[in-house]
């Protein structure tokens, strides 16, 4: 029986060994959503097609549909991401966006707009780095699937202000009265407001500073928040055995 083929773009997520020679990459598709497939051989030589399929990597694919695991016929790179070798803040960058879209990415269920979102984030981080591109990266996941935090009042009381804490629990920004979760800055929460109203170009060129480190530690504590969130629901739908209610 022939198996189905298809073509498609696809960023690698990450790969591990398979058997003797082989290779198992992650791919975040442009059209297919998260895909395993298979690379045959490319351990055995050195070839280039292995060498296109390395995390990172930007490639467009044929590839034939298997039960479990598809195989990767053919593997072309789309672009250059090569910045990011040899420089560790850009590697380190790198990393994280693939681990996010690791985690949002769901199995084969197409979402173009992650894909479009991981492939600007690595072309940002190998173009032109900045210590916001990765917590801007994070705030964006977030408000692409609904979560986006209350930074102009407090979101208990309604102040306008002086607001002093961030708590994703509460949904945002805290007066003094409200306080809880963790203290921000007023710079911070500038920054911040600048990712998620439209004036993104500006909050990336941002010098690396405590401010931006306190941006990053504010997106990652979000993120972590809402992964950890959705694992725990998808675990007590399934021991429960229904399917999860749409939103309310
Ligand atoms: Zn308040």
């Amino acid at each position: 029986m022939a198996s189905h083929l298809y073509r498609d773009t696809a960023v690698v997520l990450r790969t591990y060994k398979l058997g003797e020679a082989d290779r198992i990459v992650v791919l975040l598709t442009e059209h297919h959503g998260k895909v395993r497939a298979v690379a045959k051989g490319v351990r055995k030589t050195r070839s280039k097609f292995g060498a296109r399929l390395e995390p990172m990597s930007h490639v467009q694919l044929l590839l034939s549909q298997g039960r479990e695991l598809d195989i990767v016929s053919q593997a072309d790179s789309v672009e250059s991401l090569a910045p990011l070798v040899g420089d560790l803040d850009h590697l380190t960058a790198g990393i994280a966006v693939l681990e996010a879209a690791d985690q949002m990415a769901l199995e084969r269920e197409p979402n173009p707009r992650l894909y479009r979102m991981v492939v600007g984030a690595l072309r940002t981080i190998a173009e032109q780095g900045g210590s916001l591109v990765v917590p801007a990266f994070y705030w964006k996941l977030l408000a692409a699937e609904g979560v986006r935090p209350e930074l102009d009042v407090c979101v208990r009381c309604g102040e306008p202000g002086p607001l002093v804490a961030f708590d994703m629990d509460q949904g945002g920004v805290l007066c003094r009265t409200c306080r809880t979760g963790a203290a921000i800055s007023e710079p911070a929460l500038e920054l911040m407001r600048m990712i998620l109203g439209g004036r993104l170009n500006d909050a990336l060129a941002a010098p690396p500073s405590k401010v931006t480190h306190e941006v990053m530690a504010h997106a990652t504590r979000a993120l972590e928040h809402h992964i950890e969130r959705r694992l725990r629901s998808v675990a007590l739908f399934e021991s429960a055995g229904f399917e999860p209610a749409p939103p309310r």
